[in-house]
This record gives C-alpha cells, structure tokens and sequence, in this order.
C-alpha cells in the first residue's frame, strides 16, 4: 500500500475530541501512512443546529469515503436528540461492534499480571435494542427480543474471517439459549453454521453468566468472541475494565460498505482544553482503522509504538498516573515509531 492516498472523514466532536484527534492525526502521518482527511463537524452545537442526529454533511463525507476516525460527541441525557453513535450505526448499517481488548503494559489494573488479548464482535443491529417495547395493560410491559438469521449470519461470519485473517486460534459463541431456546438457540445454530466453514479454528459455546466467571477467572484463555447485542454490550465494558476501562480500549463500527473507528469513551468536559486528555484511546482505535485499509506494517508499528510508551512509564498523562499532556504522550508514541 505505499504511496496510496486514503480518503478518510475525520469527525474530531466535541469536549476533549478535538485534542485526542489531532494527536492522532498527527502520529499517522509520522508513521507514514497518507491520509487525505476530510473533517466534518458533528458536535452538540452543530447538532443544536441543524436538528439532525448526524448532520447530513457527516453523512456525505462518510458515505463517499466509507472510512471514519470520530472523536466522542457530547449527548443530552434522559430527552434531547439520539445518540450520534446510534443514528450512524443505524444509518450505514455498522452491524458489528468490534472491541479489541488487550493488556497495556505497566499499567496498574487488578489483573495486571495477567496477559490478555481478545477481541469482542457484538451483533449492532437486533435484540432487546429493536425498541419494540408494548405495556400490555397496566403496569405490565414487554420488550421484544428479536434474532434474525441474517443478523447472526453477518456477524458470526464477520469474527471468524477476523479470526483467520488476523491468525487467531479461537471463536467463542456466547449465549443463553438453555432458557432463551429459540431467540439464542437460532444465534447459537448460525454460529454453528459459519464454525463449520473453518475448520481450522477452534469453536466453542459459553453460556453468559459462566462466559462473565471465567472472564474475570481466567481473562488469558479468551481470543475471539461473538455475541449477541445486549450480552456484547455488557461483557465489552466487563472486559474493558479488565485492562484498565474505556479510557485505554478503542472501538470500531463496521458494516459491509462503511466502518467507523472511535474511542469509547466520552467527550470528558471536565478536562476539555486543558490539553490533558490521554489520546490511547484514539490511537488504539487508529490502529484498528490502519487494519482495515490494508495498512498493516504501520498498523502494528503504531500500536508497539503506544505500548512503549507505556512500557516506559515517562511520558503518561494524568489520568493513568503521569503528568504528560496529549501532545508531550502523542511526541513520545512518534520517537517510538522512528
Ligand atoms: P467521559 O468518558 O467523558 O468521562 C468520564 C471520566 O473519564 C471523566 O472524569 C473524564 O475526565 C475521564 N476521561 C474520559 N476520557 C478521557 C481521556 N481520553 N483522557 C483522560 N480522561 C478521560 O464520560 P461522561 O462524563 O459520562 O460523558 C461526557 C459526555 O460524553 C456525555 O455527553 C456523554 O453522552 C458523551 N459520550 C459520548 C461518547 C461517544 O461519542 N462515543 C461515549 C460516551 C459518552
């Protein structure tokens, strides 16, 4: 892939979202990947603005370019507009949510001895999170779990194909359909399904409440696991907070014709602008987008580059133990990469 230009939207948002972004920017450039970014405003402001959830300009941009990097963007809580992650998953069809979870060196977490490295793909489109709630007749309510062949289909395929391609060993199926016979029982059939067309990994079923045990029991024999929305949700923090919580875990949004990379955690209005955000996050998740452009060379320079940084212990910023700001921790990752 040298010497090709990628055009990719860059969405910085809002709070602390424009710092961890330039950052970012800049460190891809020194690892001599070239990006043709095209930024876009999608902030509450904006937002406020227009009255749309993702203003359309954002969605031109990333329609053209089927590559984002995004920065957090600040939402109401409890009314207001939908979350901008929800309205872009929904709109460009980002079915699976992938969340790489790895140990970063030297950091102070409860398991820091252990080493753990697994990648989470969560179904983004189905289950408990289709809002079809009913109240029945008074004070009594429903909420409609729905599982489609389709949905399972895509997403078990998408982490089996991650898995071969990124040669991992394992796929684990995580479940409940002992008692959720139907709904989990078609995910866990189509899970089957897909298992059989590679037979070179090793597939296996875990029901969720023993998956959430041996999460925390023995985080080390995790690779790959596929779940359902509601349980990827749940289990993807679960793990996150494994490793030190959503402040160091990047994520990314994919579907079939887009994919969308962000850092999971908030516009943190506390430190906005005070040019102490820690850019992990961002990074981890530029790491993830430079996969999925077929710039893997940098890709895995990028990433040794961040756990360095760590690995060195001198240049963090506050929020993990140092006094580094975010361009002193983003200079520190680009003398690693040299
Ligand atoms: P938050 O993640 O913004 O902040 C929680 C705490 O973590 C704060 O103390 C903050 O300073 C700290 N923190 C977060 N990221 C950090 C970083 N990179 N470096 C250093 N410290 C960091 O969560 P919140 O306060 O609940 O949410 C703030 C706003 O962000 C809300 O409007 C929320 O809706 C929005 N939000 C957006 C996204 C997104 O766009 N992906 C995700 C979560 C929250």
């Amino acid at each position: 892939m040298v010497g090709v230009t990628h055009n990719i939207t860059l969405i910085p948002g809002d709070g602390i979202g424009p710092e961890v972004a330039e950052a970012a920017v800049r460190v891809i450039d020194e690892a001599g990947v070239k990006i043709d970014w095209d930024r876009v405003e999608c902030s509450e402001k904006i937002i406020k603005e227009t009255g749309e959830s993702v203003p359309t300009p954002v969605l031109r941009s990333l329609e053209r370019n089927r590559v984002g990097l995004k920065g957090p963007v600040t939402t109401p809580i409890g009314g207001g507009y939908q979350s901008v992650n929800v309205a872009l998953r929904k709109r460009l069809d980002l079915y699976a949510n992938v969340r790489p979870v790895r140990t970063v060196p030297n950091l102070r977490t409860r398991f820091q001895d252990v080493n753990i490295d697994m990648v989470i793909f969560r179904e983004n489109t189905e289950d408990l999170y289709s809002g079809l709630e009913l109240e029945v007749v008074n004070d009594v309510v429903t909420s409609l779990k729905v599982i489609t062949r389709k949905a399972s289909l895509r997403i078990a395929k998408a982490a089996f194909e991650y898995t071969q391609q990124m040669g991992r060993k394992k796929v684990t199926a995580i479940h409940k359909a002992n008692i959720m016979k139907l709904s989990d029982g078609l995910f866990l059939k189509c899970c089957r399904e897909i298992a059989a067309g590679f037979p070179d990994i090793t597939y296996k079923e875990l029901i969720v409440d023993n998956a959430s045990m041996q999460l925390v029991a023995r985080p080390e024999t995790f690779d790959v696991l596929v779940l359902p929305n509601l349980y990827g949700d749940i289990v993807s923090d679960l793990a996150a907070g494994l490793v030190g919580g959503l402040g160091v875990v990047p994520g990314g949004n994919i579907g079939e014709q887009h994919a969308v990379f962000e850092s999971v955690h908030g516009s943190a209005p506390d430190i906005a602008g005070h040019g102490i955000a820690n850019p992990t996050a961002l990074l981890l998740s530029s790491v993830m987008m430079l996969q999925h452009i077929q710039e893997v060379a940098a890709a895995d320079r990028l990433r040794h580059a961040v756990e360095e940084v760590y690995r060195e212990g001198k240049t963090l910023t506050p929020d993990v133990g140092g006094k580094a700001t975010t361009n002193e921790f983003a200079d520190a990752v680009i003398a690693h990469l040299k």
